[in-house]
């Protein structure tokens, strides 16, 4: 089925730029055997541009496939880098709006890690919303409760002075919708908005084919996240970019007329769309240089590894499954190792399974934890060419 508005700004002037053909419309879903990952269904993923809002989002999204109550495994906590990366922006956030002795909700909380640490950190009351969420998968806190449902209206009623939503609005098609049911929600209490989605710009930029995947339906930049915001009543305080300028932060607050505040750094829909454009004018040339690469490790027989399961690894091998070149896909998430990759029928292996394995090769998919992956690797006497996405 083909969207032909946008979810965001209703408009119907819009244009495809760029087709993933065929990828799996699911990456992060635990699997327990090789045939069912094979037959996890397949759909082009098609980037539509907003010529009105400058909204990039994937027009052939099913919106009636269940993607999240089957075992949806993302924790990121297993990381320490990503830890010390979440705290200090949590510290920040607390520290700017004197986020302390208040009750957050969070709405896609995941399996709660956030949950916990904002509640923690600031002494808070937490409330955890996601049909993801699963028990026992961190510490007890008396302050901190979950609810295993989606997000309604009917969650309306929460008390809340903060209402955080991580990683989730890039999964939700009917965003307008969704913005509007969150400010309805906002009475008498002025909660502050504490955003974060994965920003287009640098998929863009780097031309980074491996983020853009069958879970993810918007592709924001902070131009339309902005508008988004602003259409729906809430006026921008702060927008700001971390993590390598992967993810994108917004901080906002409900108001009773349209807010007219731009943030220095919101792009315009034209920008936006020139930025598009560069982005086709120059993946294929990125495509052919890994196929190229890829092609040259087989020739020489080398023992290639991807380290990091996920969407990223299924964004990636999406392009490359064909050549047969990587063997393992490799994480540090327990939950992950055992299972087979959605599409790929890879199965998952953990760190240890390198020291018999002895890869010659190591593609880490995300750069920012090249360090980390380097330590874990030298701690185990392996010193394989690793190279980063
Ligand atoms: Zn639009």
């Amino acid at each position: 089925m083909k969207h032909l508005a946008c979810p965001c700004c209703k408009s119907s002037d819009l244009e495809d730029v760029f087709t993933i053909p065929n990828a799996p419309i699911q990456s992060v879903v635990t699997i327990k055997s090789h045939e069912e990952a094979m037959q996890v269904p397949r759909n082009d993923i098609v980037l539509t541009f907003c010529n009105h809002c400058g909204f990039i989002f994937n027009s052939t999204f099913d919106t009636n496939w269940d993607f999240y109550t089957k075992g949806y495994e993302d924790q990121q906590g297993f990381s320490p880098t990503f830890v010390k990366f979440i705290t200090s922006v949590t510290e920040r956030f607390i520290e700017k709006y004197n986020m302390r002795d208040k009750h957050i909700v969070e709405i896609g909380c995941g399996k709660g890690d956030f949950t916990r640490l904002i509640s923690s950190l600031g002494h808070n009351k937490g409330i955890g919303i996601d049909p993801a969420w699963v028990p026992g998968r961190g510490d007890d806190n008396p302050d901190v409760r979950f609810i295993k449902e989606f997000y309604s209206k009917e969650h309306g009623d929460i008390q809340s002075d903060c209402i955080v939503c991580r990683h989730t609005l890039e999964h939700i098609h009917d965003t307008d919708g969704f913005i509007e049911t969150i400010r309805s929600s906002c009475k008498d209490n002025n909660p502050i908005l504490f955003f974060e989605v994965p920003s287009i710009v640098r998929i863009l930029k780097i031309q980074a084919f491996w983020d853009i995947f069958g879970e993810h339906c918007n592709y924001f930049s902070p131009g339309s996240l902005a508008r988004l915001f602003r259409r729906n009543r809430f006026e921008v305080l702060d927008m700001y970019l971390e993590y390598d300028d992967q993810y994108l932060f917004i901080e906002a607050k409900p108001v009773d007329t349209l807010s007219n505040k731009i943030h220095p750094l919101e792009e315009s829909v034209e920008e936006l769309k020139a930025m598009a454009y560069s982005f086709v004018e120059r993946i294929n040339a990125q495509l052919t240089e890994w196929r190229e690469r890829l092609n040259r490790f087989k020739e020489q027989k080398q023992k290639v590894v991807i380290w990091g399961g996920g969407s990223k690894s299924v964004g990636f091998l999406t392009q490359f499954d064909d050549l047969d070149v990587i063997e393992h896909v490799v994480d540090i998430n327990p939950h992950l190792l055992g299972n087979y990759i959605p599409g790929i029928g890879k199965q998952y292996v953990g760190p240890d399974f390198l020291e018999t394995y002895l890869p010659d090769v190591v593609i880490v998919m995300n750069s920012i934890y090249i360090d980390e992956i380097q330590a874990n690797l030298s701690a185990r006497g392996l010193h394989p060419h690793v190279l980063a996405l």
